[in-house]
């Protein structure tokens, strides 16, 4: 039989080193997989799209491929294939069972970041902080240094610089759009099968938005550094309604599918700013989301593997309300809005998923797993080894503070400043309690009192906490009758 390469959907790059000498190339479909959890049309479309066009492509390079579809399970489906090898996955419990089944793992080369490396720089110490793994990581690429090998123009870190509110008017370029062929048309037909027979998922099935193949991963790369890259820094953490992408690259799908290179990517911009077409912060800002923030969330996924499903720091109790998968309504602005951003789209730009999703879902309270599983099953670029830090870490802070020292908390005034959402909602940013208070003030302020004696200790929540402390009790009573109704009515909307 000689050697199969077993090629998994996150491992659809031409370097990934299970094909190196394999006689035939392996993509298996599971049925059973996607029936787990109810997953978001998009995101399914995205994954078999991905691995049907990759089959297509390897046929056409001449090689053997043996596709199959529908499978109720995946082991079955690996007897009679001879050797088999598989760049290793990146979620350690689905490696030890490939393992088990006899199939040989290779180191994967999707990262920058070696998995040894990064977890004996964390070891031992007392706080790893994203920042300083970022600038170990300029400095061995060799990204956007000078002369001296320091940072270019004189500052490691320009996010001050990257935090503009939105201006009025602002908008920009359209971004790349794929045009759908025959492989998309059958993957829906067996989409709409599936659905016929039970599989339940959950948001529109719009055209596909994202790169599924290298050579659209390509016109999107382009795209993004022609159009976007230059105004990305300044409005990076900026959410405007009506521009779903504004100057974000949209290109999460490709890089998680293995179809962009990051260090090539990342040196492309870098490329963009010494020809003068790019700003020094557009491209530092960017380049720290993929060397720094990509791999640092990896990193840290690798090496707490398991610890984060466990995850519940601050006890939180919560369900997930219906309403955040489509079901129902809300009138807070800011909630609906992405809401359905995310059910039209699986997507949704970093300060939407943090600011108001993440931060909606930490005011509430709600349970970790059943957050996690929403983030997991609702966005076209979702992955283990991205979600659970960034959910669990960053958006709900459940893991006690290992990713970050405070939580991303805020209430209406930040998101009347960074947002346009407060402006047709009914509700009054500024006000916590009364009729029209915001709902997310008012749980602001709730979520503090909950949580004090955790955050007692913490001096980046000193401040916060003396502010918590200036209220009356007369107003803390409104406050907490504001958040009752707010979370009472989010589950009951
Ligand atoms: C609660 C929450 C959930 C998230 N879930 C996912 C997810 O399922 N899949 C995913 O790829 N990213 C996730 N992110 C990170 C980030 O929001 C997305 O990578 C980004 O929004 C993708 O859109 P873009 O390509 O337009 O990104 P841009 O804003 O243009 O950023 C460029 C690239 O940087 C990388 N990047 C930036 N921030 C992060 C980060 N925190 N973690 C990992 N990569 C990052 C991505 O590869 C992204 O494509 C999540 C963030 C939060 C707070
Ligand atoms: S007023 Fe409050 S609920 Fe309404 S959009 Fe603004 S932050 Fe959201």
């Amino acid at each position: 039989m000689g050697k199969t390469a077993l090629v998994l959907g996150e491992q659809l790059g031409a370097d990934n080193p299970a094909l190196v000498g394999a006689d035939r190339i392996l993509l298996i479909e599971s049925t059973g997989a996607m029936r787990k959890r109810r997953y978001h049309r998009a995101r399914l479309h995205i994954v078999l799209s991905a691995m049907r066009h990759r089959a297509a492509d390897f046929r056409a390079e001449g090689r053997e491929v043996v596709e199959v579809r529908r499978a109720a399970a995946f082991e079955p489906e690996l007897a009679g294939m001879g050797d088999l090898v598989c760049m290793e996955p990146e979620n350690p419990k689905w490696a030890a069972r490939l393992a088990s089944l006899g199939v040989e793992l290779l180191p994967s080369n999707a990262f920058l970041a070696d998995t040894q490396d990064f977890n004996d720089w964390a070891t031992g110490k007392k706080r790893v902080t994203m920042e300083h793994f970022y600038r170990g990581m300029r400095k061995t690429h060799g990204l956007l240094l000078d002369s001296t090998g320091g940072p270019e123009g004189g500052k490691w870190n320009l996010d001050a610089e990257n935090r503009r509110p939105p201006a009025k008017g602002l908008t920009a370029p359209d971004s790349w759009m794929p045009t759908e062929d025959e492989v998309d048309a059958d993957v829906r037909r067996d989409l709409d099968a599936l659905v016929s027979d039970g599989l339940q998922t959950w948001g529109a099935d719009g055209p596909r938005e994202f790169a599924v193949t290298a050579a659209e991963a390509e016109a999107a790369l382009s795209d993004f550094l022609s159009n976007r890259l230059p105004e990305f820094g300044p409005w990076q953490d900026a959410m405007v309604t009506g521009e779903r992408t504004l100057f974000h690259a949209r290109l999460s799908v490709p890089l998680n599918l293995g179809l962009l290179n990051p260090l090539d990517v990342v040196q492309r911009v870098e490329a963009e700013y010494r020809a003068g077409r790019v700003p020094l912060q557009s491209a530092e800002g960017f380049i720290r989301q993929v060397i720094g923030w990509r791999e640092f969330v990896r990193g840290m996924y690798r090496f707490r593997s398991e610890e984060w499903e466990s995850d519940n720091g601050l006890e939180a109790k919560t369900p997930l309300p219906a309403v955040f998968y489509g079901s129902g309504r809300t009138d807070w602005n800011c909630l609906q809005d992405t809401i359905d951003t995310v059910r039209d789209t699986g997507y949704a730009h970093h300060i939407e998923r943090l600011m108001v999703l993440g931060n909606s879902m930490l005011l509430l309270g709600v349970k970790p797993d059943e957050a996690l599983d929403w983030f997991r099953e609702s966005f076209v670029d979702a992955a283990d080894w991205v979600m659970a830090p960034n959910v669990i870490g960053m958006g709900i802070h459940a893991d006690g503070g290992v990713m970050m020292t405070k939580p991303y908390a805020a209430g209406g005034n930040y998101m009347s400043k960074m947002s346009q959402h407060c402006k047709g909602c009914r509700y009054d940013p500024k006000k916590r309690v009364g009729e029209d208070a915001c709902p997310l003030t008012a749980m602001y302020w709730s979520f503090l009192a909950r949580n004090r004696e955790k955050f007692a200790g913490n001096h980046r929540m000193a401040l916060a906490l003396k502010n918590l402390d200036r209220i009356s009790p007369d107003d803390m009573l409104g406050i907490q009758e504001v958040a009752s109704r707010a979370s009472a009515g989010l589950k009951g909307a």
